[in-house]
Formats: C-alpha cells, structure tokens, sequence
C-alpha cells in the first residue's frame, strides 16, 4: 500500500473514531455503523482474565532439520520463510476438556504439525535477534493443520499452496501462556500422540531458526504488532489422521492439549 493511501486510510480511520472533528474529510469518506459486522479472534491469557486479541497469524516453515529433510529441503541451505493463516483460523483449546475439529472439506491427506506458538506483545520492525525475547509476550500450544495433498499439488505446480495451509480451524492453539510466568521457551519437550501412539517427539533447542531469530527475520518483511501470532514450525514426523482419531500435544511448561478429529 502506498503511503498516501495508509495515511488516508489511518485518517479515515481516526474520523470514525471521533477523534477528528465532523466535517473534516469529504462526506464521502466518512462511514458510521459496521456492515455484516463479527468478532474479532481471540486468545485467553491464563490467569489473567484477559484475552488477546489476535491480529495476525505468521508461521515459519521448515524450522526443524528433521521436517525438513522429510519434506525435501537442505535445512542447512534455508533461510527461515513465513506464510500466513487467516486470523479467524482460530481454534482454542482450553486446560482439561477435548476439542472436537471438523475433518476440512476436499482433502484426502489431513495432516497434524504440533508446534510452539510465540505471541507478539511489543511491535516493531528490523529488531535484532539478541533484543527480540522482549517483543515476545507469551506462548502457546498449536497445532498447523495441513491439507497436505493439496499443499503439495499446489507446489508442485509453483502455485501459492494457500489452499493447503490457510483455512477453516486450522489454526488450533491452546490458550496464552504469559512469559513473564514461563521464561522464554528455548528448550524443552514437544510431542505429539494420535489415539496414545507417539507420532511426532523432538525439543525446542532443535528448532533451526529460534523464536528470538524468527521474530528478527520476520520483522524485516512486516512491520510486527502486538496480537501477531507466530506458529514457530513442527518437528519430523507429520503425519495423516482421520475422523475418530484424537490428539494429544504437549510442550514442557505449557498445558497439554486434547483435539478430536470429527
Ligand atoms: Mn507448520
């Protein structure tokens, strides 16, 4: 967008709240009630009352040197890349109970990716990797969920694999753990059951790209700010399930998570 344009917009913006008076800015560009108007996605901050409203959803790829040999990279090679979820991809799992996720329509290959999932609380944009754990207001546990056949299709023909990655409930993640009570995640468990069977184990210290370098790498290409998500990539070891099957994730330090397949 150019800047005249985001000015304009930030302006126009600025009217509808009241902040300017009526009258400055042509009849024209100046709105008032919200049509086919919805909430907003958010995630609960454990033991605070409090909900994050998320604004953006970023998820690196290929941040494990396992995955992404499985998935027909040189983790040596890469650097860290990104795409992004719709924001109302949202699916929360609270502490203790067993969320039922809807099976997504056209996919015969419905795969799970259990990862950590870093929350931005302080924006910015070219911040360095040594000063970027104070950007990060907490973490969570989620889970990438990947039409994987469409994903690929779409690769193999050099299309956007959008399709395959950004839809519907794909974006299960638990609820926000403030690092202010966890420390900043560097290391630890992560794994993944479907139906008691371990399918994906690994530790954080594997990740290629840290949080810390994520949230500097991403913050070359976006301005980051406080709301923005960030699904920090999946160990080896993906896999299909099918409805019936139920998943069990779990990071060290965060709660356990339970997602049924329906
Ligand atoms: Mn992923």
């Amino acid at each position: 967008m150019d800047r005249q344009r985001r000015d304009w917009l930030k302006t126009s913006a600025a009217a509808s709240a009241g902040a300017l008076a009526a009258g400055a800015l042509p009849a024209s560009a100046q709105t008032s009630g919200v049509l086919f108007a919805h909430e907003p996605s958010f995630i609960p901050v454990l033991g605070t009352g409090q909900r994050l409203q998320v604004r953006r959803i970023y998820c690196v790829g290929r941040n494990y040197a396992a995955h992404s040999r499985e998935m027909g990279s040189d983790p040596n090679r890469e650097p860290p890349f990104f795409f992004q979820k719709p924001t109302d991809a949202v699916q929360l799992v609270p502490d203790g109970v067993t969320i039922d996720h809807p099976y997504p329509p056209v996919t015969k290959n419905y795969h799970h990716e259990v990862e950590l999932v870093a929350a931005i609380g302080k924006g910015g944009r070219d911040i360095a990797a040594e000063s970027a754990n104070v950007h990060v207001f907490g973490y969570a546990l989620g889970l990438d969920m990947t039409r994987r056949d469409l994903q690929q299709a779409m690769g193999n023909e050099k299309k956007p694999w959008e399709i395959g990655k950004s839809f519907d409930h794909s974006a299960v993640v638990s609820h926000l753990h403030p690092a202010a009570k966890t420390g900043h995640l560097a290391k630890g468990a992560i794994w993944l059951d479907v139906n008691g069977t371990r399918r994906q184990s690994s530790d954080l210290s594997n990740m290629i790209w840290s949080v810390a370098e994520q949230v500097s790498h991403l913050s070359k290409y976006y301005e980051l700010f406080p709301g923005d998500i960030i699904y920090c990539g999946t160990p080896a070891n993906v896999g299909p399930v099918v409805a019936g099957d139920v998943m069990h994730g779990h990071i060290d330090g965060l709660y356990d998570i339970s997602v049924k397949v329906v």
